[in-house]
């Protein structure tokens, strides 16, 4: 039978908007070694902005910026929804882009009177034809979206997203817990570095594709023991999934919500180290 202690746990962590899918994951998270959390929108707010357009030569920032809007028109990535809304903004004309293609942690890419455009990061553009040296000599900071036309580099548009006010304080609870914090990202090294610093996270990997974080998730099984992974985007399904124990912020895909065992309904990171303490007491509690 399902000791008391589990039902007396499960009614304050409501209470914190913290929804436990079963009682035998307590018992999981109570004993987890490391909180594997995803960067975009679990430790920031997931909510990006447009900061600046850096033209590569002769290109108008305008002409950039309204055509990486028609390429993004249909993405639910938060980075597309972001350059969509700064073209909307400017009240600029966005033009028709035909087999359009979006490729989860690259960027999107299609066909503009028979020329071919992409927006995206670095991969993407290796894929456009860009060099590096080309993309180097743009200088963009933070998460990048480089546009390129036909072989030709454009420009990019740099973005940015806020840490969640709560972060901080609440990786710091993680460590006093002897848990390790960890974070994992799809965007590049120096934009990753940064928001894991302000954070107080030290171990990070970066520039990682959807395919990549599930298989770091196995090799921190190994290396960490038992991990708790934090996420809320489509493409964490799979490492949720993966993971000794998967939360999803309750802000997220349904996807990830689906497939987690608990859901942070407040979507604040403060419910990590929350989890991991009501865990520890029913299990406590209960034996
Ligand atoms: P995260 O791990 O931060 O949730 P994703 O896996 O969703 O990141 O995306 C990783 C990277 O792929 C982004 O930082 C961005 O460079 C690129 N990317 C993904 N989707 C798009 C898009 N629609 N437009 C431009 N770039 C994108
Ligand atoms: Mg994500």
């Amino acid at each position: 039978s399902v000791p008391l202690a589990f039902f007396a746990g499960i009614g304050r962590a409501s209470k914190d908007g913290i929804l436990f899918k079963g009682d035998t994951v307590m018992e999981v998270i109570a004993k987890i070694k490391a909180a594997v959390m995803d960067k975009t929108g679990t430790i920031t707010e997931g909510k990006f902005k447009v900061r600046s357009i850096i033209p590569y030569g002769k290109y108008k920032k305008e002409d950039i910026l309204s055509l990486a809007a028609s390429c993004e028109i249909y993405s639910t990535h938060p980075i597309g929804k972001s350059i969509v809304e700064a073209a909307h903004a400017k009240d600029l004309p966005l033009c028709h882009v035909e087999n359009l293609h979006e490729t989860a942690g690259l960027g999107v890419e299609g066909m503009v009177d028979g020329k071919s455009v992409y927006a995206g990061n670095r991969s993407l553009m290796a894929k456009a034809g860009i060099s590096e040296q080309e993309l180097d000599a743009l200088h963009g900071e933070g998460t990048v979206v480089y546009m390129a036309k036909e072989g030709s580099l454009l420009g990019c548009i740099t973005i940015s997203d806020a840490l969640k006010e709560d972060a901080f304080s609440s990786i710091s609870e993680i460590k006093k817990l002897g848990v390790t914090p960890i974070m994992l990202t799809g965007d590049n090294r120096k934009s990753a570095e940064a928001v894991a610093e302000k954070a107080g996270i030290s171990k990070v990997y970066a520039g990682l594709l959807p395919q990549d974080k599930l298989s770091i998730m196995k090799d921190l099984r190994r290396k960490e023991g038992s991990v708790l992974f934090v996420g809320d985007g489509i493409n964490d399904a799979p490492v949720l999934a993966g993971a000794d124990a998967g939360a999803a912020m309750g802000s997220g895909a349904d996807a990830a919500i689906e497939a987690a065992d608990v859901v942070f309904l407040n979507s604040d990171v403060h419910a990590i180290p929350q989890a991991i303490k009501l865990s520890r007491k029913v299990i406590s509690t209960a034996w």
